[in-house]
């Protein structure tokens, strides 16, 4: 396997291609814009409509992991007043999502090439003649 596992992961944590490394993932001059496929190796990135959604569930649960249980908690260890956690869970809820966008979109197509690097182009070999598949 050319391209492995902790390449991969190494890749979708920096927002860059999973299969060649560059940073392509995004439009130039877009910000919020997923590219169609890799310009550096044409890995296609948008694989089939609705193939984001998970990427959204994402970031919602990161939202609410690494932001608005934080401040419900400091609001329940009595750190924040009900006003404060209010104004910083409804900053954060919209907030947090804006930021986190791009690293969502990335982790998400990092996940399914953590699962299934065989899928990469750069992980895919020829058959060889007489080759047994389950070698
Ligand atoms: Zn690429």
């Amino acid at each position: 396997m050319k391209v492995t596992r902790i390449q991969i992961a190494v890749r979708g944590l920096t927002n860059c291609c999973p299969n060649c490394g560059a940073r392509t993932l995004f439009v130039p001059g877009a910000p919020f814009k997923v590219a169609a496929a890799c310009t550096a190796c044409g890995l296609k990135l948008e694989r089939e409509e609705g193939s984001f959604l998970g990427a959204m569930s994402l970031n919602y649960g990161m939202t609410i992991c690494l932001y608005l249980v934080p401040v419900l908690v400091a609001y329940l260890l009595g750190w924040l007043s009900g006003l404060a956690a209010a104004i910083l869970a409804g900053m954060g809820a919209v907030g947090f999502p804006i930021l986190f966008y791009r690293s969502s979109r990335s982790w998400w197509l990092m996940n399914y090439y953590l699962v299934l690097p065989q899928h990469l182009p750069a992980n895919q070999r020829a058959v060889q003649p007489g080759e047994d598949f389950n070698t």
